[in-house]
Formats: C-alpha cells, structure tokens, sequence
C-alpha cells in the first residue's frame, strides 16, 4: 500500500502529484510512469479508457497512440478539442506488453479513478470499451449490448450521466464498430447539453467502488 491520501487533498493538480509515487500494486515496478489523466480539470465530458499503453507510458499523456488519434478526430467531429474534456483510465498504470487490467490491480487503482471523478464533477461521464464501463456501472453487461444508451447514476451524491461507448482501439481495426462509435459519439452534444437532466430510461445507479461491494466472483464482475 502507498501513503497516497485517497481522499484527503483537495485539488486535482495536488491529488495528481501525490499519485505520481503510487505503489499500490505490482504495477508500478514496470510502469516509466504514472499517467493520471489529461485535460480540463473542470470538463463536464470525461472519457475512462482502460489503460496506458507503450506510447502513454512514454509520455504520461492518455490516448496518444493510434487509438488517441480517432479519439482527438471523433472530438473533433462534434467540435470538442482534448482541452475541453478531462481523459483518464481505469489503470494509470502501463500492464506489461498491454495485457488487460488483473482484477486486483483495478481494486487497487480504483480509488484514484473515483476522487479524479469527485475533483472533477463531471456531468457526463463516457466510459470507453469494457473495463471502464463495467466498473462505473458496476455491472457485468458488455459494451456490445450497453453502448450508446445512456445511465443515470451516483456518484459521490452527484448525478452522472454514464455514456458507455465503443473503446476506438476496437473501432481502429473494425469498420462496423467504428460507424458505431462515429453514430454514438453524435449524440454528445445532447447529452452534455440535457446534462444529467436527460430522463432516466433506467433507474438510477449507485457507483460503488469494487473495495465495497459485496464480494462476487470475477467472471459476475465481467472482467474477462
Ligand atoms: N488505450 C486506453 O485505454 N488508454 C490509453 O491511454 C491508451 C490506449
């Protein structure tokens, strides 16, 4: 376990550099370094992706590689630049040759991704692929069957509005995905625009950090 004080600071940029010396898990041997997040800390679009890869960890940016290149032309595509939204991952970590997040290491890192939330106050929240939604949502369903339908939900006492999408390093390689992503990504604008007043089409969701929940076995989570 690390001395990083999950919820005692106060401001993004303080709770970023006191994350810089993690060594909650096993992560943090192989990583160049920690990579928090980028963007506007007061965005009320985050994107969550998975984890950093090769050139994220290089250059402690999220989304820098190839799948960081469709996300900034997606952004553009409904007329948001990487400064007008907060990006982060559910690992801050890089997992050794981009292997998926382990269940502990997301249990570990978790607690980083919810005070950057907390920080943050986004009104929607677009997680991107499997992990990310899995765990804000806190349940098992697939990004196939959840993407583009819009959740209410709680987090903090705050309402958010979880946009699952497509992740595009799925989409980069996958023309069928990628329309899809182009097709779910339009409907941002409305959905920052409704804010978190878009009716609810389902109930209302409690995120709760995997550390609280009842204990359930991996494969309910949906990790794999
Ligand atoms: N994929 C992710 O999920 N995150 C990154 O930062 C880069 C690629």
């Amino acid at each position: 376990m690390s001395a990083v004080p999950v919820a005692a600071v106060e401001t993004l940029e303080a709770y970023a550099a006191a994350t810089a010396s993690c060594t909650r898990c096993r992560l943090a041997q192989g990583r160049t370094q920690v990579v928090f997040g980028a963007g506007n800390p007061r965005a009320d679009l985050m994107f969550v992706g998975e984890a950093p890869g090769f050139h994220e960890d290089k250059q402690g940016v999220p989304f820098v590689g190839q799948a960081g290149k469709l996300l900034d032309g997606l952004l553009a595509g409904v007329d948001l630049r990487r400064e007008d939204v907060y990006i982060a991952n559910v690992l801050k970590c890089r997992p050794p040759g981009n292997r998926d997040p382990q269940p502990d290491e997301i249990e570990s890192c978790e607690p980083h991704l919810f005070r950057q939330i907390e920080l943050i106050e986004p009104k929607v929240i677009a997680t991107l692929g499997n992990f990310a939604t899995k765990l804000l949502s806190g349940r098992p369903l697939g990004i196939t069957r959840v993407h583009g339908q819009e959740q209410p939900l709680q987090i903090a006492g705050r309402s958010v509005l979880l946009y699952p999408l497509y992740h595009p390093a799925a989409a980069l390689y996958t023309p069928a995905m990628l329309k899809v992503l182009e097709s779910d990504f339009e409907r941002l604008p409305a959905l920052l625009g409704g804010g978190a007043a878009v009716p609810a089409a389902v109930p209302v969701l409690e995120a709760v950090p995997v550390a609280e929940r009842e204990p359930a076995p991996a494969e309910q989570l949906g990790l794999f």
